[in-house]
């Protein structure tokens, strides 16, 4: 059984026409790929793949003098030249290579081939995610798989890059990616796409040690640095890469109207054994437009991600809102990783739980101690019942959301298998009204354990309004818990409470703290949660150590980099954009923009002539139809890029458009084809 290795080559690039056969360093760009391609660990054969267009004789010439064998086939159906090839030479694995990375370091390209090997997998990369430098990349899938690809294939950008079709169906095909032994290489750009990449190679291969091998990745790595030190690469375009990255992927807004047959197959299996067919409400079939969405999703990159019909979007939900560096982040994902090797749960304590807790005391400023949960609920619920153990009551105040248990969700129309003497404890009041609360802890005076609040959601407090709730609530003998369990790691570092300069007694944060990972946290005063040493909050996975690295690796990151800050600046630009093409369609009354930059809500309201619910459904349909994927919210990560931030606005424009003009219809309930989403609860 072999293995060839395939080198993608054109003559007709539109940056940079003529490319692969420029001369680097005394030889053509093609002839680095073919070096290095021709000394890979197992593989048997190299075959350049280019065009039947005139344009790319000059390749097949040089492959001639070289000694290399060159195949020729269409232009834009990549997949079928690569198909072509692997039916006339029938190997067990094809590599793909493309002629425009002449940095490819073989020995990489080995460990691709020996990952898919050792794991069975039908796919293997170090290209996806982004964790070596672009310009190093290499894809290994079988040979089945790839046959099968040029079968079913039909998306012109299946075709054209030759691998989406397999590494996009995670449902299908095992796909596994090699990670990178050194952290922070991801937005290096060793790639010739541009003549400025071309004068940046050019650069950099003086520095390589003066030999005919291939270079390997660390002699790159080497010579990068030395030729940074003239024009730093990190400060190379971002625009150009994302450029590449979009021009290399599909989304649902390249289709004719995104098909989502695997999503509701998937649906019809999964609520066979799963009631709901998932396990958050919110991310249930019942809250998308019956038939008309994706429901299940396979992977997720940077602000993107993929239904499992290969669908792409532009991801606002983040996974209801952990997700705020994007992702596959890879400082997160480096940590996680390194810890996996030492273990996931252990018998005893481990010195991350003390890690991470210091760093909590340091950037919250009501932490002085700290105990982990996982969801936001295990955080909420052990404040409030510390807030009763401290304070010997029993009543609570709440206002906003809280989680699922007892007491929070017994308040709500969703109250169903709560005990009636435990809803009657709990008490809604509303946001910015001091005067109702008063009137609310006066109806049961000395009877309120705590008073706990979202600090922040779709309004501002008022000035003032937060110390005269901790005033009130402390003049009343509560204690004041912030719920910060999404404003926490969003709106500041140390979420609302060093926002807005208030610190309560307790707070919970969640969400945000693990990028994605299952970790929580509630925090607060000494004394208070010197309760816990007999209140009883333990569970098996209090300790987990994958979270921990996680949360640890997530403030690391916040306190290097200006994540925050991008959370705001990219939250608000958006905001604005949006707004703007709100106020052009007149449609000001129906749609509006409320909140924080980092986490704006988007709020739509009745309209003469349809409800606020058949509006939304229609809103949301059209959204997932052009590539966004949007619950009530907009929930910007740091990896949102530009072009992100282009398809979320195009996609307003389209989404507003069909709004107003079924509006104008006067029949949009009518014409939606589908029943509104009715919302779980509401709120907020
Ligand atoms: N509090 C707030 C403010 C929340 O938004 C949520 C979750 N949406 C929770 C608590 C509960 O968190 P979890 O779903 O992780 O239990």
């Amino acid at each position: 059984m072999t293995t060839i290795a395939v080198v993608q080559a054109r003559m007709g690039s539109s940056r940079l026409a003529g490319k692969v056969l420029e001369d680097l360093g005394g030889i053509p760009v093609l002839a680095w790929v073919c070096r290095a391609a021709a000394v890979i660990p197992g593989v048997h054969k190299v075959v350049v793949a280019t065009s039947r267009l005139g344009g790319d004789d000059a390749i097949e010439a040089w492959c001639t003098v070289a000694g290399i064998a060159c195949y020729r086939g269409s232009e834009d159906d990549v997949l079928s030249r690569f198909a072509d090839i692997t039916s006339q030479e029938q190997p067990e694995l094809v590599v793909r290579l493309t002629a425009d990375c002449p940095l490819l370091d073989p020995q990489v390209c080995g460990q691709v081939i020996a990952l898919l090997r050792l794991t069975g997998a039908d796919y293997a990369t170090n290209a996806d995610p982004r964790r070596w430098p672009d310009g190093t990349d290499c894809e290994v899938v079988r040979a089945a798989a790839l046959l099968e690809a040029d079968r079913l294939a039909v998306q012109p950008s299946e075709r054209e890059h030759v691998t989406p079709y397999v590494r996009n169906r995670r449902l299908r095909y095992r796909v596994e990616s090699l990670a990178c032994p050194i952290p922070g290489l991801g937005g290096q750009r060793w790639t010739l796409d541009t003549a400025d990449d071309l004068a940046f190679l050019r650069r950099l291969v003086g520095y390589l040690p003066t030999t005919d091998r291939p270079p390997s990745f660390l002699e790159a790595l080497a010579a990068a640095e030395q030729a940074g030190a003239i024009e730093p690469i990190t400060a190379r375009s971002g625009a150009v890469v994302a450029a590449v990255a979009e021009a290399t992927t599909p989304s649902a807004a390249d289709n004719q109207g995104p098909d989502y047959a695997r999503s509701n197959a998937l649906l019809e299996r999964a609520i066979r054994t799963i009631p709901l067919g998932t396990q958050t409400f919110s991310k249930a079939y019942t809250q998308m437009p019956a038939g008309a969405a994706p429901l299940f999703l396979s992977h997720g990159r940077g602000a993107r991600v993929w239904d499992v019909d290969g669908n792409r979007y532009i991801d606002l939900v983040c996974g209801l809102l952990p997700v705020v560096l994007g992702y596959c982040d890879a400082d997160v994902d480096e940590a996680i990783q390194r810890q996996m090797n030492h273990g996931i749960s252990f018998s005893l304590a481990t010195d991350l739980e003390a890690e991470l807790a210091e760093r909590l005391v340091s950037i919250i400023p009501c932490a002085e101690k700290v105990r982990f949960g996982k969801n936001g609920t295990d955080a909420t619920s052990a404040a409030i019942r510390l807030a009763r153990a401290f304070t010997g009551r029993d009543r609570v105040a709440i206002c906003g959301y809280h989680g699922w248990q007892d007491w929070y969700i017994g308040a709500t129309s969703r109250d169903k298998g709560v005990p009636p003497a435990v809803r009657a404890l709990t008490h809604p009041f509303p946001f910015d009204d001091l005067v109702a609360l008063e009137r609310l802890l006066v109806s049961h005076r000395d009877e309120f354990a705590a008073v706990i609040i979202e600090p922040m959601t779709a309004a501002e407090p008022a000035p003032g309004y937060l110390e005269g709730l901790k005033a009130l609530t402390h003049a009343h003998g509560a204690l004041l818990v912030f719920d910060e369990v999404i404003t926490g790691f969003r709106l500041a570092l140390g979420g609302a409470q060093e926002h807005f300069g208030v610190a309560p007694d307790l707070a919970s944060f969640g969400k945000a703290m693990g990028n994605g990972m299952p970790i929580a946290a509630v925090v607060g005063r000494a004394d208070v949660m010197a309760e816990m040493e007999e209140v009883f909050f333990s569970g098996t996975f209090g300790g987990e150590t994958l979270s921990l690295a996680a949360a640890i690796a997530v403030i690391d990151k916040m306190r290097r980099e200006p994540v925050i800050d991008t959370l705001w600046q990219k939250g608000r630009r958006l905001a604005e954009a949006v707004d703007a093409e709100i106020a052009a369609r007149q449609l000001d009354d129906v749609i509006r923009l409320q909140g924080s930059a980092p986490w704006t809500l988007v709020s739509i309201a009745d309209h003469p002539t349809a409800r606020a619910a058949a509006i939304k459904t229609l809103f949301k349909r059209e959204m997932l139809a052009t590539g966004v994927l949007i619950g009530g919210s907009h929930n910007v990560c740091y990896a949102m890029d530009d072009a992100d931030h282009a398809t979320v606005v195009a996609a307003y424009r389209g989404t507003l458009d069909t709004i107003a003009e079924e509006l104008a219809s006067g029949d949009l309930e009518q014409r939606l084809g589908c029943p509104p989403i009715e919302p779980v609860f509401a709120v907020r």
